[in-house]
């Protein structure tokens, strides 16, 4: 008979367990106290199930001392790793929002590496070497690459929409087309910004058309700003009709208050050159005359998590007296990466090559193709592989919610089993010890070369073997 007393009391204590080789052997991977913690939460698991499960299921509940080692092992290995990990992305997604947004620049590593092990000059004036201010190490290089007046940065480019709303417009309203109350995944949603900043959100034109004459019918004594929001992930075709931001700064100047402008993706190159639809450029909203000019530094910049914003002086060293800038403050390392990204984009042909997320977007087809065949070269490699395998033609995506109707063309590697559903291949190779993100398409698994980094061909093939041997 299988009752649940009779196997509750079969049960070992933490005692008895602790007795056993394999404890000990944790040990000296683990403090003692932390295996002893996991020994407690393992066998209240056990007493829960036991507790829970109904008579018929007694049978599967004999207590196995083996079993409760290994698991054991298994919770003390899975407390000791680290569960932000390194991950292959091959799903082809550029900017993948899920995956960390931009990886950094080789060339960002060695500044990095000096500035975040030691101290640094992180707010101190090294001339006169009295306290100085963290946003000078970047103010200067925004400017020179934006031709903007004045640049601070923040933590991400919310905080930076929020910072400029409080500053310019607490307590006032601000007027934005009806067609650009976006909202970008990860619950940011303009108006709720809006409301968080203490500004008061005035709604003029319709979803697909907003005037100039709509923006200058809302404008009163209460107005504190006019805004513009790039619709980054989203487009409306067809009729369609949107106020030109010259025209919106020319509005603007007549009433005498300030037009600021959320771009979201931070691009410095016009990327049309290369094959890819024109997105505004942080130039471009500067040369248009935008008051404030705000936006991501790990979307299309391809640096890390910062919100810059760009434009005129008198606003931005209002910001910069806001105690929401404290509280929105830049940390040193995502400075230090930020300064290094920057540095990049004085030559534009070095940040075409050296920042991931540009070079990528950039990659033309030839170079998808030796990519494709490379790996898939690697891949052969592998012997008695038990799946068909081709390059084929597919598209890649922007991703961070940048360019949301453009396909770029690229070149996959497909991998078709009979055995195993691409679900299940998938698994596998998240599973892996240096997990490989994939796509499925039609039951077949999709690795796409724009994403995968040429150091990485060795890995996915051994993680390929892995998961089909
Ligand atoms: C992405 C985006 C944001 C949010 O930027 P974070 O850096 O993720 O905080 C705000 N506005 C627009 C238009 C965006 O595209």
């Amino acid at each position: 008979m299988f009752d649940k007393k009779s196997i509750l009391s079969k049960i070992p204590s933490v005692d008895e367990l602790l007795k056993y080789k394999e404890m000990d052997e944790l040990m000296t991977i683990c403090p003692r106290n932390v295996v002893v913690q996991v020994i407690r939460d393992c066998l209240a698991d056990y007493r829960n199930m036991i507790f829970s499960s109904e008579p018929g299921d007694m049978e599967g509940q004999i207590i196995n001392i083996e079993e409760i080692l290994r698991r054991i092992s298994v919770m003390v290995n899975k407390k000791l790793s680290y569960s932000m990990r390194r991950v292959i992305n091959a799903t082809g997604v550029v900017i993948h929002t899920n995956l960390g947004r931009s990886p950094l620049s080789d060339e960002v590593r060695k500044h990095l590496q000096d500035t975040a092990f030691g101290y640094s000059y992180l707010e101190m004036d090294m001339e006169k070497g009295i306290r100085g201010s963290r946003y000078e190490h970047v103010e200067g290089i925004l400017k020179e690459l934006t031709k903007a007046e004045s640049a601070m940065v923040v933590n991400n480019n919310a905080a930076a929409v929020m910072l400029t709303l409080s500053t310019l417009a607490k307590d006032k309203e601000v007027v934005v087309s009806r067609g650009q109350l976006i909202e970008i995944g990860g619950s940011f949603r303009i108006p709720d910004v809006m409301r968080a900043s203490g500004a008061k959100l005035i709604e003029v034109g319709t979803t697909n058309k907003t005037h100039l004459k709509d923006y200058e019918d809302a404008i009163n004594e209460e107005t504190g700003a006019l805004m513009k929001v790039h619709t980054s992930n989203y487009k409306i075709l067809g009729f369609t009709k949107e106020v030109l931001s010259e025209e919106l700064v020319s509005l603007a100047k007549v009433k005498n208050i300030p037009v600021i402008e959320d771009i979201g993706s931070g691009v410095f190159i016009d990327l049309s050159k290369y094959g890819i639809p024109y997105e505004p450029t942080v130039q471009s909203a500067i040369v248009s005359g935008m008051d404030v000019v705000t936006f991501s530094g790990d979307k299309m910049l391809g640096g890390p998590q910062a919100g810059i914003i760009v434009g005129k002086k008198k606003f931005i060293d209002r910001m910069r007296k806001n105690p929401l800038t404290r509280a929105f403050r830049i940390d040193k390392l995502n400075l230090s990466a930020l300064e290094g990204t920057l540095k990049l984009y004085l030559d534009e042909e070095k940040a075409i090559s050296a920042i991931p997320v540009v070079n990528m977007l950039t990659m033309d087809i030839s170079k998808l193709e030796k990519k494709a065949e490379d790996l898939y070269e690697k891949m052969l490699k592998i012997n008695n592989l038990p799946c068909k395998m081709r390059i084929e033609d597919e598209f890649s995506e922007t991703g961070g919610g940048a360019m949301p109707l453009h396909k770029l063309p690229t070149k996959v590697i497909t991998i078709d089993c009979d055995k195993i559903s691409a679900n299940e291949l998938n698994k596998r190779l998240r599973d892996y010890d240096i997990p490989i993100v994939t796509r499925t398409v039609k039951d077949k698994v999709l690795m796409d070369l724009r994403t995968i980094m040429e150091k990485d061909y060795s890995i996915i093939a051994d993680a390929v073997k892995a998961a089909l041997l």
